[in-house]
């Protein structure tokens, strides 16, 4: 029976029948893995208290001989995050950030920087030592630039004149382009987002910082506020996605 081992968060469960639970991780060593958790919603004693949502454990699974799901034998836990589920706002953001990446990350394929992304993020939310909405964009900014998706910031995605000689202090972000409009190429159609020049500044830098940089900038209300909007229309649209999850969110900020 070869086993594996590998520190890994938890993403998702789901009942498998009477006893046994199905969990979904994004691994450090193998990526986003699904695994079997036999009896763990019987026997209190096996797993007490360690498979909860959003948790890092260290995982020893088999892989077994059949085409089955890897079967979970061993965790220990290595942070629980456990201030986040006692915290409905907090919850709603981690839920967002696990969602995302359980539909994006394929199984099986290491994606070690996502990993570390995500740790990074519910630490920083776990300790409070930002505002969940600012470890938001600064989790989904970092997610398009590790995808290969970093929106265009810095010209105009038509005429590429340059954020610095575009006049208004407010500029249309085309989400179907991934880039921003200056004044002339924006044609008079409405619904479309629009950000600041600062919160354009304060995004670049967080996407170019390193995480520690990064995660010590501030956000004004205003660039809070452009920002979520911004990333929680682009990022869906960039994956394909209508996140459950997102609404909860909205409906959590009200
Ligand atoms: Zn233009």
């Amino acid at each position: 029976m070869p086993l594996f081992s590998t520190p890994a968060i938890l993403l998702r469960r789901l009942d498998y029948g009477d006893f046994d639970l199905i969990l979904t991780f994004l691994s450090l060593e193998r990526g986003k893995i699904s695994l079997i958790a036999k009896s763990a919603k019987k026997s209190t004693k096996r797993f007490a208290g360690i498979l909860e949502l959003f948790s890092l454990m260290e995982a020893v699974a088999s892989t077994g001989k059949g085409r089955g799901l890897p079967v979970l034998q061993e965790a220990t836990l290595i942070s629980p995050f456990s201030t986040i589920r006692n915290d409905i706002r907090k919850t709603a953001y981690a839920s967002y950030w696990c969602e995302l990446l359980n539909k994006w990350v394929e199984e099986n394929q290491k994606q070690a920087s996502l990993y570390y992304l995500l740790k990074h993020a519910l630490s920083q939310l776990d300790g409070g030592t930002s505002a969940a909405a600012e470890i938001s964009i600064f989790f989904q900014m970092r997610l398009l630039n590790l995808s290969g998706y970093d929106p265009s910031l810095r010209q105009c995605g038509r005429c590429r004149k340059n954020l610095e000689t575009i006049q208004s202090n407010q500029v249309v972000f085309d989400i179907a382009k991934g880039a921003i409009l200056c004044d002339e190429c924006t044609s008079g159609a409405g619904g479309r987002i629009r950000l600041s020049k600062g919160t354009i500044k304060q995004l670049l830098w967080v996407a170019s910082g390193d995480l520690k940089k990064a995660s010590r900038v501030r956000f004004g209300a205003q660039a809070i506020k452009e920002s979520l909007e911004f990333l929680e229309a682009f990022v869906p649209y960039i994956m394909g996605l209508q996140p459950q999850s997102l609404k909860f969110l909205r409906q959590i900020r009200k």
